[in-house]
């Protein structure tokens, strides 16, 4: 994929797009019941993300919000809701439509709910 020829910056706003795509993909293919280490490595991709990503200010606001609101690496539920509301920080920053992450997130509660009581339940 061609991204820039002439040296600058990419556009935030075509590379905000492709990333939110990309993060909210992430969540919703975050395990429904993660191991430790499932959770170490979400935990540590999200903030090497917030030192890669290639718009300085962009990343910047991420790593403070990731400081913030540390993400939620528990289950897919948590992730999903996470993203949505991390999505909805930059969208009120720059006056977007917010979106409704309990809605956008609560079919993985029952989900992760009930793969967390049939990993209790087993002998
Ligand atoms: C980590 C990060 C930080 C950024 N920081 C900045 C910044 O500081 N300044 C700046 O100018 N731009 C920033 N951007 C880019 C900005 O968020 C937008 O991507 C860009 O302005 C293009 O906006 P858009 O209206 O096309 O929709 P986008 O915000 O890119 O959203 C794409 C689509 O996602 C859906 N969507 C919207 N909100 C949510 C949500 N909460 N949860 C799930 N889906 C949703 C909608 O269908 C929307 O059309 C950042 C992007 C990322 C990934």
């Amino acid at each position: 994929m061609h991204v820039a020829s002439d040296g600058q910056p990419p556009d935030p706003a075509k590379l905000g797009r492709s990333s939110w795509y990309f993060l909210h993909a992430v969540a919703e293919g975050y395990p429904l019941r993660p191991s430790e280490s499932d959770r170490a490595t979400m935990t540590t991709f999200l903030s090497s993300f917030a030192k890669v990503y290639p718009c300085s200010y962009c990343a910047a606001d991420f790593r403070e919000h990731l400081a913030d609101h540390p993400p939620g690496v528990q289950d897919r539920y948590h992730l999903v809701r996470w993203m949505c509301e991390a999505h909805n920080a930059v969208n009120l920053k720059l006056d977007k439509p917010l979106a409704d992450c309990e809605a956008l997130a609560a079919k993985w509660k029952v989900a992760a709910a009930a793969a967390a009581a049939a990993a209790s339940a087993k002998p």
